[in-house]
């Protein structure tokens, strides 16, 4: 396959159970792939106003032009209408997924319609399979992996993308899993894949990429100079290490890890270093796994030994855990021993629900019900206690099972949930999305109140807050430094790199990475422009949608704990949102 053959796109219907695959140079040549060509295809296919629930709502998953050929381009991006939010969705995977889409031949894949009754695909190159999954639907997440290993052939380059038992019953904040460790986590693929009745993905590599002779060299230099930064340089030795948990000592040493639903935002020291990286890699770490085609080896693994009978019966269940997860479902659950957060972290994965999501809905819930606005008939006879780990490993299941209308409501998230309950101020989520670990300043909330995806890893504003420690500065100049940093950050997620190599491809090493397998004439302006672009045509597929940015509702609680740079203020964060308004034209 040639580099100019990486643009096809296969559309499957899964009304009608059709195919058809189409060259969509016109997009890729433009765009690149992953969120410049998704939010393309999002906007050619996703009706305005529907339902995100509905057969209406397409799922787009892309990859770029750099996906198998350079290391730790690693990353499919997914682009749907949010069933969260009712804006945006838009989630990024790494596992095989991204080198299995593209060596089976496709730069994008779109999936609309819904089937009838339960279904995965298989696909296997050009071949496409409608496979009745009824035996499989309500299976949990970790064996529907095992069971579809079996059954499908491409051991080793395939990837199987498939929703455990929340996805089928639409919780919304329901992710969907690749190759047990890695998540489209946010936003809710999970449930946008139980609507159409879509279990699972298995999609196997079939071809190899094939560089133009006169090419090649150029391409081994710079497929080196992206290699040697990725291992021999410190640039990401700390995702290698420890991990992302890495961080989680010195945030909470910093007053910027928001607990028990951010009651504070400093745990006590027994607590921090508890749950620091150091301490979870030294009792529990059993080793690293990597995405394919990614020397760094990120992703933590934990071990953890369960009693599954009385007497010596044990079973050794196997946990990833980074530092978002402990974020959510440790610090924001009150949970006072790492081996409680990681049960918790294996049933959400079980389940296949964001971690993010589910563990601010429950911190959430834990709030609400010490103070009364909800009871044991609304819980189902649950007691929620910070810390009791038994009963959020029982909430978890009442939220996929839904026996009454309360989990009803907190399937549906905790903007809903407290929209019906009350308990709004310390409702955490920003446009819809519950909120990422930080607690640092001003950016972090302008990031989450403004960034397309309303993810941390929309522009950062966490790392901005603390490097603005101890430092003059205006909210003009914040608010431009996120949005910069954002219209950036579509480059790499239309590469598609992973996030965690951002430092690695500078504009210059980009464009080296493209010239050297013939797609040339890519310049840093030219870059920096259709940066702006995507984001532009994300915020106006937000707009279009009813995202409003005068409607923005902030919870109180923020204002309330002081953060590392003190006390927040609404009217400073107002302002900025105003100030970010003028700043993109609305
Ligand atoms: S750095 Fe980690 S998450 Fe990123 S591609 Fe490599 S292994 Fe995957």
């Amino acid at each position: 396959m040639k580099v100019e053959d990486m643009n096809n796109v296969l559309y499957i219907d899964l009304t009608k159970k059709g195919i058809r695959t189409e060259s969509r140079r016109d997009l890729f040549d433009k765009y690149l792939g992953g969120s410049g060509v998704g939010i393309k295809l999002l906007e050619e296919e996703c009706p305005p106003g529907i339902d995100p629930l509905g057969a209406s709502n397409p799922i787009i998953l892309a990859v770029g032009p750099l996906t198998a050929l350079y290391p730790s381009a690693s990353k499919t991006v997914a682009m749907f209408k949010s069933p969260l939010t009712g804006n945006l969705g838009e989630s990024h995977c790494g596992g095989r997924s991204a080198m299995a889409i593209k060596l089976a031949g496709y730069g994008a894949i779109v999936i609309t319609g819904s089937s009838d009754l339960p279904l995965y695909l298989a696909i296997e190159g050009d071949e496409v399979k409608f496979r009745d999954a009824s035996s499989v639907w309500n299976m949990d997440a970790v064996t529907v992996g095992r069971v579809l290993r079996e059954v499908e052939p491409g051991a080793g380059v395939r990837t199987i993308i498939r929703t455990g038992t929340a996805g089928p019953k639409m919780v919304r904040y329901a992710c969907a899993v690749s190759e047990t460790y890695r998540h489209f986590g946010r936003l809710g693929l999970g449930a946008v894949m139980g609507s159409k009745k879509l279990k699972a993905l298995v999609i196997t590599a079939d071809k190899s990429v094939e560089i133009a002779k006169q090419k090649r060299k150029e391409y081994k230099r710079a497929y080196d100079v992206i290699q040697n930064i990725v291992v021999k340089t410190d640039a990401m030795e700390k995702y290698h290490d420890l991990g992302t948990p890495g961080k989680i000592y010195n945030l909470n040493k910093l007053g910027g890890m928001a607990c028990k639903n951010l009651e504070s935002a400093r745990a006590p020291e027994e607590i921090a270093r508890e749950f620091s990286g150091e301490q979870i890699a030294e009792r529990y770490l059993s080793r690293r796994i990597s995405c394919a085609h990614c020397p760094v080896g990120c992703v933590h693994l934990a071990a953890l030994r369960e009693l599954y009978e009385p007497g010596y019966y044990f079973k050794t269940v196997t946990v990833p855990y980074d530092n978002e997860t402990i974020y959510s479902l440790g610090f924001m659950l009150g949970m006072q021993k790492a081996e409680d957060y990681l049960l918790l972290n294996d049933r959400v994965d079980f389940v296949g629900m964001d971690a993010i999501s589910t563990g601010v809905i429950l911190a959430w819930a834990t709030e609400a019900y010490a103070k009364g606005l909800i009871t044991k008939q609304h819980t189902d006879g649950l007691e929620f206690n910070w810390g009791d780990v038994q009963v959020y490993l029982e909430a978890i299941n009442k939220i996929v099972e839904m026996p009454n209308e309360f989990y009803q409501n907190l399937a549906k998230g905790v903007e809903h949930a407290s929209s019906v309950y009350g308990g709004q101020d310390y409702a955490l989520a920003f446009g819809g999305n519950e909120m990422p670990e930080y607690h640092t300043g001003l950016a972090c909330y302008m990031n989450n109140l403004t960034g397309a995806r309303h993810s941390h890893l929309d522009s950062a504003g966490y790392d901005l807050d603390q490097k603005l420690m101890g430092k003059d500065f205006t909210i003009e100049g914040v608010v431009s430094a996120l949005l910069k940093e954002e219209q950036w950050r579509q480059i790499p997620s239309s590469l598609v790199v992973c996030f965690f190599a951002r430092k690695v491809f500078t504009p210059e090493i980009v464009i080296q990475a493209l010239d050297a397998i013939g797609l040339e004439g890519w310049t840093t302006e030219k870059l920096e422009d259709l940066g702006r672009e995507i984001h532009r045509a994300k915020m106006n597929f937000k707009f279009r949608e009813g995202y409003d940015l005068a409607k923005l509702r902030i919870p109180k609680r923020i204002f309330e704990v002081p953060t590392p740079h003190g006390y927040l203020k609404e009217a400073d964060l107002r302002k900025a949102i105003d100030i970010y308004g003028e700043m993109i034209g609305v």
